[in-house]
C-alpha cells in the first residue's frame, strides 16, 4: 500500500516524540482522552440542531481497554469521528503548528518545555507506542477508514469496517527498556490513576472493564479452599466527571488550574492569574478566568478574537462568546457556566439576552477588582501584566468617548520622571507638591528622549513629576480622561503650561511686547511653520523650544498624520519659544537692529533646532545645512 509522508513540521514533532527523553510520557493518555472528549462535544453540539444524531445524552462515552498479550492500549469514543480527508489533514499535520518554533539552540530543553507545559496532542502517543492504528468513522459517513503509522517513515490510509460513528485509537506499546517500563500502561490500576490525575473533570464517562479477584459468594473468607476467589469483570467509570470549574477553589491545586488552562487555551505557560468564582446574585454562574502571562502573538492585530467559552449547565454552547468581555479586558481567557442560559439559544438571540448582559457586567467588575488587588498586593506581577496588556487598557480609556474611565483610570500606569518607574495616577497625585495644580506629562519616542525635552526639565526642576508618554495612544487617552481627581492633565509642551509666578508672567509679557516687531519679523521668516514666535522665561538652559497652542499637540499631530485615514493633514499650532535669559536673545535683538536678513536665517536655524530637540524631523534639511554653512564660512 502506498505510504504517505508526514508534512515537514509534523515530521519534526514526530521525531521529537519518538526520540523523546521526556520523563512524563504518561501525558499521552490525557492528550488522547482530551481529543476524544472534544469529538464527543462536537457530536453533542451537532445534536442540538441536527435530528439525525440519535445518540441519547447518557450514551456519549470514552472507553479504555488494554490487552496484555497484544501489548496494546485502546482509546475509543463514539463522537464525531473523522472522514478520510480529516484523518489525513488532522493526523498528517500538527494542528497547533502555529505555536511551535523549533529553531532554538537548546532543543532538549525546548522539547521538555513543549511536552510538559503544552502537551502535543495526538503525536504524544508516539512517546509510548511504536505503532498507532486509528479507525474512525465520521458521523453521517458510510465508510470508515483506518490510518496507521509506525512513525517517521509515513502512514497509510485505507477503508475498513466500523459499525458506528466515532474513533478507536490503538497503541501498540514499545518494548520496555532499562529506563522505561512501557508495559505499566497495560495495568488497569495505572490507567485508572492516570485518568484520576489528568482527566478527572472530563464531562463524559471514561469507562474501563476492570477485572478483579473476588471472594465467591457464600464462601467463608477464612476458609483455605483453593478456589474461593473468582475473576469478576466490571465496567467502571474512572472519572468523577465534575468539571474543574464546578469544584471548590480550595480543592483545586495551582498545577491543576495551570494544566487545565494550558490544555484548554493552548498556552505554553501557566496563567499569570486565575480567577475562579461563583456568583449567586442577579445571575447564577460559575466562572473560571485566566490572565495569560504574555500577549498572544496576534493579540494586537485584528485577527485576535476575544471571548469566553460559554457553557449552559456544563454543556458548551459557544466557543468564544465575545459579549462576555469588554474590549479592554479582551486578553482574559476562560469560561462561564450558567444554568440560566438556554441550551438552544442562538447566537443572535444571545446578543440580546438580558441574563448574558448581567453576567458580563459581573465579570467585568470581578476582573477590575482582581487587577486592582494584584496592583496592591503584587506590584512586580502587575507591572509584568501591564507590559503585556497595558496598551489595550489605554485604548479602553480612549474608546467610547471615555465611557470606561471609572473602570480603568486606577488600573493604568505610565512611566514617571521619578526614576523612570511606572506609576499609577493615584500615586502621581499623592506625590504632588502643595502648590502644584496639574498632572504634567510629556510625549516622545522614548523615555530618554522625553527626559531631554527642555520643557520637561523646566517642570521637573520645580520638583514636579512628569508622566512620560511613549505610546501613540497615550496622549489621546489622557485627553479623553481630561481630569483625574479634579486635576487636569497638562502637556509640558503646551503653550499654556501654567507654571510661572504672576511676576514672572508679567516680566515675560513686557519682554514680548517690547520685542513685538522683531518677533513678528521672525514669524514672517518661518511662514506657516509656526503660528507665533515668543520669548519665554521658563526654559532653563536651552535656547529654544516648540510649544503647541490649542488642543492638538505636536505628538498628536504626528500620530494622526501617520494614520492611513486619507484625510487632509492635520496641523498643530506651533509656537517657537526663545529663552529670554539665554545669550541668543540678546544676539537676536542686536541683529534686528543691524542685519535683518541674518535675523531671518537665525530664525530658521533656531526653528530647526527646536524641532530636533523636540524629537521631530526637520522639514528642509538641505536648507538648514546651507544656512549653517553660510554662518561658518
Ligand atoms: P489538537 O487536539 O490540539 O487539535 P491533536 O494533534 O491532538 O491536536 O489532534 C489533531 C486533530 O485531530 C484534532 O483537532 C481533531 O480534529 C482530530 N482528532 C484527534 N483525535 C480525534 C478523535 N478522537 N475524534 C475526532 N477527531 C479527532
Amino acid at each position: 500500500m502506498e505510504k504517505k509522508q508526514f508534512r515537514t513540521e509534523s515530521q519534526k514533532l514526530l521525531d521529537m516524540m519518538i526520540n523523546s527523553i521526556y520523563t512524563h510520557k504518561e501525558i499521552f493518555l490525557r492528550e488522547l482522552i482530551s481529543n476524544a472528549s472534544d469529538a464527543l462535544d462536537k457530536l453533542y453540539y451537532k445534536s442540538l440542531t441536527d435530528d439525525t444524531v440519535t445518540l441519547a445524552r447518557g450514551d456519549y462515552e470514552i472507553r479504555l481497554d488494554t490487552d496484555r498479550d497484544a501489548r496494546t492500549v485502546r482509546i475509543s469514543d463514539n463522537g464525531i469521528g473523522m472522514t478520510e480527508e480529516e484523518l489525513e489533514n488532522n493526523l498528517g499535520t500538527i494542528a497547533k503548528s502555529g505555536s511551535y518554533d523549533f529553531k532554538h539552540d537548546n532543543e532538549q530543553k525546548e522539547e521538555v518545555d513543549i511536552i510538559g507545559q503544552f502537551g502535543v496532542g495526538f503525536y504524544s502517543a508516539f512517546m509510548v507506542a511504536d505503532k498507532i492504528t486509528v479507525v474512525s468513522r465520521a458521523f453521517g459517513a458510510d465508510t470508515a477508514y483506518k490510518w496507521e503509522s509506525e512513525g517517521v517513515d509515513g502512514y497509510t490510509i485505507e477503508p475498513c469496517e466500523k459499525e458506528t460513528a466515532g474513533t478507536d485509537i490503538l497503541l501498540h506499546l514499545r518494548e520496555d527498556t532499562e529506563e522505561e517500563k512501557y508495559s505499566e500502561y497495560l495495568d488497569s490500576w495505572k490507567i485508572k490513576n492516570l485518568v484520576k490525575k489528568y482527566s478527572d473533570y472530563i464531562r463524559y464517562p471514561i469507562k474501563m472493564d476492570i477485572t478483579t479477584e473476588k471472594l465467591k459468594e457464600g464462601v467463608d473468607p477464612s476458609s483455605d479452599a483453593e478456589d474461593k476467589y473468582e475473576s469478576v469483570t466490571e465496567t467502571e467509570t474512572l472519572n468523577s466527571m465534575v468539571p474543574l470549574w464546578k469544584k471548590r477553589a480550595q480543592d483545586i491545586t495551582e498545577e491543576e488550574y495551570a494544566a487545565f488552562y494550558r490544555d484548554k487555551f493552548y498556552d505554553f505557560e501557566a496563567p499569570a492569574k486565575t480567577i475562579h468564582f461563583k456568583s449567586e446574585g442577579t445571575a447564577t454562574f460559575d466562572a473560571m478566568l485566566f490572565i495569560p502571562q504574555k500577549a498572544p502573538f496576534n493579540y494586537y492585530t485584528k485577527d485576535y478574537e476575544k471571548g469566553l467559552q460559554l457553557y449552559s449547565s456544563g454543556v458548551l454552547i459557544m466557543e468564544k462568546c465575545a459579549d462576555l468581555l469588554p474590549d479592554y479586558f479582551s486578553f482574559v481567557r476562560g469560561l462561564v457556566d450558567s444554568a440560566d442560559l438556554s441550551l438552544n439559544i442562538s447566537r443572535e438571540m444571545l446578543q440580546h439576552d438580558h441574563q448574558l448582559k448581567v453576567i458580563a457586567k459581573a465579570i467585568e467588575k470581578k476582573i477590575k477588582n482582581e487587577l486592582a488587588k494584584m496592583l496592591e498586593a503584587d506590584r512586580e506581577k502587575y507591572e509584568a501584566f501591564w507590559q503585556a496588556f497595558g496598551m489595550q487598557m489605554k485604548f479602553g480609556l480612549y474608546s467610547d468617548y471615555g465611557m470606561h474611565k471609572d473602570v480603568l483610570q486606577d488600573l493604568v500606569m505610565f512611566t514617571s520622571s521619578n526614576e523612570k518607574k511606572l506609576t499609577t495616577l493615584k500615586e502621581y497625585v499623592s506625590h504632588m507638591k502643595e502648590e502644584q495644580k496639574s498632572i504634567y506629562y510629556a510625549c516622545g519616542e522614548t523615555n530618554d528622549k522625553i527626559e531631554m525635552l527642555p520643557q520637561c526639565e523646566t517642570v521637573t526642576s520645580k520638583g514636579y513629576e512628569v508622566l512620560y508618554l511613549t505610546d501613540d495612544i497615550d496622549e489621546f487617552a489622557l485627553k479623553m480622561l481630561a481630569k483625574y481627581d479634579e486635576k487636569t492633565f497638562v502637556n509640558v509642551c503646551a503653550e499654556d503650561l501654567d507654571i510661572s509666578t504672576e511676576e514672572e508672567k508679567e516680566a515675560v509679557k513686557a519682554e514680548n511686547e517690547g520685542a513685538a516687531d522683531m518677533l513678528s519679523a521672525m514669524k514672517e521668516a518661518l511662514g506657516d511653520s509656526v503660528s507665533a514666535v515668543r520669548f519665554t522665561n521658563t526654559l532653563k538652559n536651552h535656547p529654544v523650544c516648540l510649544t503647541s497652542e490649542g488642543g492638538l499637540s505636536v505628538g498628536m499631530e504626528q500620530v494622526l498624520n501617520r494614520m492611513p485615514s486619507g484625510e487632509e493633514n492635520v496641523k498643530a499650532q506651533i509656537v517657537l519659544e526663545i529663552n529670554a535669559d539665554h545669550a541668543i536673545a540678546a544676539k537676536l535683538k542686536a541683529l534686528w537692529e543691524e542685519d535683518k536678513e541674518k535675523l531671518s536665517s537665525y530664525a530658521k536655524i533656531l526653528y530647526a533646532q527646536a524641532r530636533l530637540i523636540g524629537g521631530m524631523s526637520i522639514e528642509n534639511p538641505a536648507e538648514l545645512s546651507q544656512l549653517v554653512c553660510d554662518l561658518m564660512i
